[in-house]
């Protein structure tokens, strides 16, 4: 191997030699190829019909179309709830001319995770808001919310998943109650910090007993993000972890069910 690699070397010359220098430059040895994480967490639940949805209805469902012990393969049919399961909201959404899914950059999906833990508030009120006040607790802990990066609410509230009655919280009187972000947190982070995403462990980025959805028609016309029903924020730190959105590459949809994945 050594001696044919050198007989390649021998074989550029001039400025083609250059550039394999160039490339040589850049290129990282095999010691430093290695993953720049200690661990993969998911922060993605499992969809199926049965997880609770904001409409009372299953969210995806399947039709066999091909089986494999008559037909050869496995092949399903899927009809989805764009917002449904943990997924994604795009500008879109809540927006006339916002971005559609497919829109949104690549780069944008990748992002540094601040996770806020507001679990201990919403254990003793299921319509708790993250406040500005526990953004300014955040950031006298972890310092200021790095620019570029995802604000994601910790409610505790994925322990209820399986119990959907409680997860979406509706009373008698219709009102659905779980904990949100505050529309005056979420102008202050559209004006105040460099944050691309939005996202909570509970139905939606608005308070389950929201009339006027203002936390969606703050943040995604501002161009912004959104992920709701995120899984596993207690096994990420508070800060250092990055979030990379999996979100599918779909024409003019306005969300989708995702894979939420933060490298630890
Ligand atoms: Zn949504």
């Amino acid at each position: 191997m050594v001696h044919r690699a050198l007989s390649r070397r021998g074989f550029f010359k001039g400025s083609v030699a250059a550039t394999a220098a160039g490339f040589a430059a850049t290129a990282v040895s095999p010691a430093q190829a290695q993953r720049s994480f200690k661990s993969v967490v998911d922060l993605t639940h499992v969809l199926s019909p049965e997880f609770p949805t904001f409409f009372g209805v299953p969210g995806i469902e399947f039709e066999k179309k091909y089986d494999f012990k008559k037909d050869g393969f496995n092949l399903n049919w899927w009809k989805v709830v764009e917002h449904c399961g943990t997924h994604i909201d795009a500008p879109i959404h809540f927006s006339e001319n916002g971005a559609t899914l497919e829109k949104i950059a690549a780069d944008q999906l990748v992002a540094p995770l601040a996770v806020v833990d507001v679990s201990a508030k919403a254990a003793q009120n299921a319509d708790y808001a993250v406040s500005l006040q526990d953004l300014a607790d955040w950031e006298a802990k972890n310092g200021r919310l790095p620019d570029g990066c995802c604000v994601a609410m910790n409610s505790g509230w994925q322990q209820h998943v399986t119990n959907a009655g409680k997860f979406i919280g509706k009373d008698a009187a219709g009102v659905m109650h779980f904990p949100g972000i505050h529309p005056a947190t979420t102008e202050w982070l559209v004006k105040e910090r460099n944050v691309v995403g939005l996202a909570v462990d509970t139905l939606s980025l608005d308070p389950g007993n929201s009339k006027d959805y203002k936390t969606h028609y703050t943040w995604l016309p501002a161009g912004r993000w959104g992920i709701e029903n995120i899984a596993n924020l207690d096994k990420v730190p508070a800060v250092g972890a990055t979030l990379v959105a999996g979100v599918p590459k779909v024409k003019d949809a306005t969300g989708a069910p995702a894979r939420i994945l933060a490298l630890v």
